[in-house]
């Protein structure tokens, strides 16, 4: 194993959730119904001109102000051409020497570490048609819903040198663009799409070496193997004393592999030009006022402020401010229940664990907000403890009953009487005087024998906290 350094830059294809599509009045929503939603101008007919959609545009500047980028009040779009049959025009309409959104970074917050991603741009361009080979026997058909859907193409410097951190990245992205509500995030029905470009250099000083690029990964999990692959793949060329050649190439999620798909293109390939039919996209002074003061709290704002306002932990904050709707559920029920930093490490707890088990965001639990509330209360107010606590969650979790309907019929209450706890532990320690003999010996461990064997004796409704120090102050006595 040599000590090349793996260098990454991402771009991807957000598909932005408009209503309208970039440039024509045709719905933007997915559709399975072939060419339902294309008209004249996604069908490129001749005499038909494009007008851009302000919603887009907005979203657009929505990002650029999230990231911290210049956002350019005059940009302009292009023609970029190439032919395929899922393009009618001839060209896609894209931006090019003046993109919307020049620089910026994102934040990630990663499983390994912190670290902030910078941005060369990112513009707004239509996505194309799709090829449908199976829907006529013997041909190949052609649907255009997608045509026109506005995308933002964001692209990375190439400053990722692990496919963790790319993933990493790639999951702070799409975690973003769900905040801003920007994009659905679906990544099954390519809402979100990456481009990894992978290249190595034998280190860090070294100038950068040919890259290829793996396109349309539409899962966190693929860009990771992909990355890998490809660096392994690289490695094994370059050691062989062979180059690598500059290439598009396609994941293989079945195989685990890249395969090359065509040599890559240059940009004067593709013959940009302005497109005379879309006069310089200007922004308004208070077209960008009023843009920023739309601006919702940021992810990591939002993480700042759990922490410093409402003193929970850092992990507890940082699952919290996951999505929006896992923050708003957390502060329906620290306001129900008055309690933060209860709710939050029951949320960010039990109830995330449970969510994990059965595959259920947070914010769709069969137990909702008000009903956490309620239970939390009953812990708050010491009715119930943590474990009998636990127990009614996971309950209220498979049945959907009312968690007080519950602790009323049936009567449950943890005794915190003290000289009741202390009769029993008595009693248990006297029916046990070889363990307790051992555990004064110095076999603490048994510690846990006697807090099992006084719960089951309170049927489950002794306080923990006070069974513990009852044992731990009568099994150093000798005559308990
Ligand atoms: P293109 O649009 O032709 O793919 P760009 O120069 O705009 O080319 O780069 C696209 C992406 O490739 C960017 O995310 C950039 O960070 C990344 N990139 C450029 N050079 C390298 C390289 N040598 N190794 C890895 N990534 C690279
Ligand atoms: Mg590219």
């Amino acid at each position: 194993m040599s000590d090349w350094q793996l260098v990454i830059g991402i771009e991807t294809h957000v598909q932005l959730n408009t209503r309208a599509k970039l440039f024509s009045t045709s719905a933007a929503a997915y559709c399975d119904e072939p060419n339902r939603q294309a008209n004249f101008l996604d069908f490129g007919l001749p005499g038909t001109l494009p007008t851009v959609n302000r919603e887009a545009v907005a979203k657009a500047i929505r990002f650029g102000l999230a990231v911290n980028a210049e956002v350019a009040q005059v940009s302009e779009f292009a023609r970029k051409h190439y032919f395929y049959p899922d393009l009618p025009k001839g060209y896609q309409t894209s931006q090019f020497e003046h993109p919307i959104v020049k620089g910026g970074r994102v934040e990630v917050a990663g499983e390994k570490e912190s670290f902030s991603v910078p941005l060369v741009r990112a513009h707004l361009e239509e996505d194309a048609g799709k090829l449908l080979h199976d829907a006529i026997p013997g041909a190949s058909a052609v649907d255009l819903n997608r045509a026109g859907v506005p995308l933002l193409e964001i692209v990375s410097e190439p400053t990722l040198h692990s496919a963790s951190a790319a993933r990493d990245y790639a999951k702070a992205l799409h975690a973003l663009a769900c905040w801003l509500d920007i994009c659905d995030g679906n990544l099954q029905e390519g809402s979100m799409r990456f481009d990894v470009n992978v290249s190595l250099r034998p280190d860090q000083h070294a100038p950068l070496g040919v890259r290829t690029e793996t396109k349309n990964l539409n899962s966190f999990r693929f860009i990771e193997q992909a990355i890998q692959h490809e660096a392994a793949r690289q490695q094994e060329l370059l050691e062989a004393g062979e180059s690598v050649t500059q290439e598009t190439r396609l994941f293989d999620p079945d195989q685990g592999v890249t395969r090359p798909l065509r040599s890559k293109e240059e940009a004067a390939d593709y013959r940009y030009m302005p497109c005379p039919d879309l006069l310089p996209l200007r922004i308004s002074d208070e077209w960008m006022q009023e843009c920023r003061a739309a601006m919702p709290e940021l992810p990591a704002d939002c993480q700042r402020r759990l922490v410093a306002d409402l003193g929970l932990s850092e992990y507890a904050a940082g699952v919290l401010a996951a999505d929006r709707d896992t923050v708003a559920y957390f502060e329906a029920v620290a306001k129900a229940c008055g309690e933060p930093v209860t709710a939050a490490n029951w949320i960010a707890g039990e109830l995330a664990a449970l969510c994990k088990e059965h595959n259920v965001a947070i914010s769709s639990a069969p137990v909702d907000a008000p009903r956490l509330a309620d239970l939390l209360g009953k812990v708050i107010d010491k009715t119930i403890s943590g474990k009998m606590a636990k127990q009614l969650l996971a309950r209220v979790w498979e049945s959907g009953e009312d968690p007080l309907a519950i602790i009323e019929a049936e009567g449950m209450r943890q005794i915190t009487d003290g000289a009741e706890l202390e009769q029993t532990v008595r009693k248990i320690i006297a029916d046990h005087p070889d363990q307790a003999q051992q555990y004064r010996e110095g076999k603490e461990r048994l510690l846990g024998f006697f807090v099992g064997q006084a719960m089951k004796a309170t049927k489950g409704q002794g306080n923990p906290q006070q069974l513990n120090e009852l044992l731990r102050r009568l099994l150093a006595q000798d005559d308990a």
